[in-house]
């Protein structure tokens, strides 16, 4: 799962957006690409490299525009190449998408009977399709792409545009974070607060399920049944140094040399006197802890190596601890033993398929 930028401006958005892109660098990515808006036309810029070579095209395109929809992205579906590339585009309609299309196969031949053609191999391209059918049917993007999505398994962020109605843009999550950014007389939308950091530090985080519709001036924001709501508007102090790489060659070896300091901030005001400070967990926290006689932990990638090193602490300490690629629980008959607590690990908080396993855990009878 990847990043996404968009905006909506009255000033030329495409620098907005490189910058955007080259900030969710660290969470890494194969291609990137971006689509703007110009005389009702779409202008797609997209390559199979790093954003300083998107940059680099981009400005020799001369691309500019005063509403665009960008994406890094890490396939899943389809290798890293330019036509795989995000955004896609189904006539005048444009899409970025972070997240996975479980049922695309069986999408994608019912629009292939009904002459839709695809470019890429991408699991994206059926929901860009689909978002065009409904256009032709609903009255508004964001009607189309509420059809849209309640055809959609799995999970994504979706930010869309229509060269026909440059006047906005309509994102919806669903599994895969989406934050708006507002401006003055500009408004923003990123997968990530550090995106927007150089535009703006105020941002209304979407829930799960809600669909979002921006113009330059306003916003609205749908639940996931369609009611409009009001989100908060938080103020973010937050620092803009955690995606720079500073003095390191690449994110990995800054990571790498910032566990020191890292572990230090968490555990700081967890230990006290050399002891653990109970008073830093909460009652019911502790007494679920009390109960608990073994502990499952599922996650994917190195936070499953992770889980392997707590593991070892914990059956060190005389608990009883598993560890399991999230994928594997996913798609497997679970047994809960008796005082079992579960515990994910996600290093960005976002991954699919550990989110998905955390859903089934929920309906299952670990600790609470
Ligand atoms: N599944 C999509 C693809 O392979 C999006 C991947 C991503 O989240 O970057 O193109």
């Amino acid at each position: 799962m990847c990043g996404i930028v968009a905006a909506i401006a009255e000033r030329n958005v495409v620098p907005i957006l490189l910058e955007g892109l080259r900030r969710l660098e660290y969470r890494g990515y194969d291609s990137a690409g971006f689509a703007v808006v110009n005389n009702k036309e779409l202008e797609l810029c997209r390559f199979a490299g790093k954003i300083a070579g998107l940059s680099e095209k981009a400005k020799e395109n001369n691309m500019r525009g005063q509403i665009g929809i960008a994406h890094t992205r890490w396939a899943t579906h389809g290798i890293p190449s330019e036509e795989n590339a995000h955004p896609h585009q189904s006539g005048k309609i444009a899409i970025v998408h972070n997240g996975i299309i479980e049922n695309y196969l069986e999408l994608k031949e019912e629009l292939v009977k009904e002459g839709y053609e695809f470019k890429s191999q991408t699991d994206t391209e059926t929901v860009v399709h689909l978002i065009h059918k409904f256009t032709k049917t609903e009255k508004s993007l964001l009607e189309a792409v509420k059809k849209t999505v309640a055809k959609l398994r799995g999970s994504y962020g979706l930010a869309v545009s229509n060269a026909d109605n440059p006047e906005e843009i309509v994102a919806v999550r669903r599994g895969s974070p989406m934050v708006l950014g507002l401006g003055f007389g500009e408004n923003f939308i990123a997968s990530d607060t550090f995106a927007l950091l150089p535009v703006t530090r105020k941002f209304v985080y979407l829930k799960d399920g809600d669909f979002l519709r921006i113009e330059r001036e306003n916003y609205e924001i749908f639940d996931e049944n369609g009611t409009k709501v009001d989100r908060e508007v938080v103020e973010s102090n937050q620092s803009s140094e955690g995606s720079e790489k500073g003095i390191y060659k690449h994110f990995m070896q800054k990571e790498m040399f910032e566990q020191p300091s890292v572990i230090a901030e968490t555990m700081e005001g967890r230990i006290f006197n050399g002891e653990l400070n109970k008073q830093s967990f909460s009652e019911s926290l502790l007494n679920t802890l009390k109960n608990t006689q073994s502990i499952e932990i599922i996650a994917c990638g190195t936070s499953y190596h992770a889980g392997l090193v707590i593991k070892y602490h914990l059956e060190a300490a005389g608990i009883k601890a598993n560890v399991e690629y999230a994928s594997e629980y996913l798609y497997r008959p679970v047994v809960v033993l008796p005082n079992t607590l579960f515990i994910t690990i996600s290093q960005s908080g976002e991954t699919a398929d550990t989110l998905a396993a955390l859903e089934k855990a929920k309906k299952l009878p670990y600790l609470k």
